[in-house]
């Protein structure tokens, strides 16, 4: 990418990957005003990441990263386009990926996102939608916005968002719904929110750790279609390439498998070491709320689980 190249005529950024198979992963910045190199082509995977700088407070920018050197690992070609708020949200695109914000932020997405409406036709025309966090709850139909205002979501995920009663913090791990072909997810969490999925929605997964949809029936996360929600920052994407596969996989179709031994070596790590430390934590939290007097102050709703429940394995 070059940054002296001249703005897209959307006003979009858009960062064009060759489709050597051998390219390695980029770090370079792809969210600069004013960048741009021509499209690859209209073969290419187009990827679109929505207003970054109001929706991306942990991480999230990683999960374009992601899954553009997963399809570029598999030899295809990938346009990433960044659009900022006040751009236009082209309806072309193949995979749209929403992060987390604060409450004010996400309120503005979404007023924009729905004025805007190319995601909307985007999605009608079977795009992948994955959202995270804020960017899960404006796909929905309602979640609370500014100073707790029911706020309209934009009706693509059948999910109304409430409050929890104390804000989830911690490390979070979901076993995947039976027969989606996930592995377990694994990430961490960081809203107020409690969602609770309508008919015409199926969770990702039940959580082990964490708290994730808070519904009171532990569940984490969303699907309907081909639009997905989760409570799962981390970069998301990058703990869980079986989920990064599945979003190519609504794009591309059957995809080669890759050498993933890097990553199964950091779940190996998270799931040995890091969870079973949340899950001892949680352990005590819960022993600490059994005292008299006993609940106050003790800080999150994170961890549910006992040590047992967490797996040794990358799964
Ligand atoms: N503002 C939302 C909440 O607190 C989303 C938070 C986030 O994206 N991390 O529930």
């Amino acid at each position: 990418m070059s940054p002296d190249a001249p703005s897209s005529p959307s006003g979009a950024l858009r960062e064009d990957v060759s489709d050597d198979a051998s390219v390695s992963l980029s770090t370079a910045p792809f969210d600069r005003p004013g960048a741009e190199q021509p499209p690859t082509g209209k073969d290419a995977l187009r990827i679109v990441h929505v207003y970054p700088h109001l929706l991306g407070t942990y991480g999230d920018a990683g999960n374009a990263i992601v899954l553009r050197y997963r399809a570029q690992a598999r030899g295809i070609a990938v346009e990433l386009v960044v659009v900022q708020p006040g751009e236009p949200v082209p309806s072309q695109g193949d995979i749209y990926l929403l992060g987390g914000g604060e409450d004010a932020k996400q309120t503005a997405a979404a007023h924009e996102l729905r004025g805007d409406g190319g995601i909307l036709t985007a999605a009608g025309r079977g795009a992948a939608l994955f959202g995270i966090c804020a960017g899960y709850q404006l796909l929905g139909e309602t979640f609370l916005g500014v100073g707790g205002a029911v706020t309209a979501g934009l009706g693509l995920l059948d999910v109304r968002t409430d409050r929890l009663e104390s804000r989830a913090v911690g490390n979070m791990l979901a076993r995947p719904v039976a027969g989606s072909g996930l592995s377990d997810l694994i990430g961490f969490e960081n809203h107020g929110g409690a969602t609770v999925l309508g008919p015409d929605a199926r969770p990702l997964g039940h959580v082990a750790i964490g708290v994730g949809n808070g519904d009171g029936r532990g569940t984490e996360g969303a699907v309907q279609g081909n639009v997905y929600g989760t409570y799962f920052h981390g970069p998301a994407l990058a703990l869980n390439p079986a989920l990064a596969d599945r979003l190519l996989a609504s794009a591309v179709g059957e995809l080669a498998p890759l050498d993933d031994a890097l990553c199964d070596a950091l779940r190996r790590h998270r799931l040995q070491e890091v969870l079973p430390a949340t899950a001892r934590v949680g352990r005590l939290q819960r022993l600490r709320r059994r005292l008299p007097g006993g609940g106050r102050g003790t800080g999150t709703s994170g961890a549910t689980a006992t040590l047992s429940e967490v797996p040794t394995s990358a799964g």
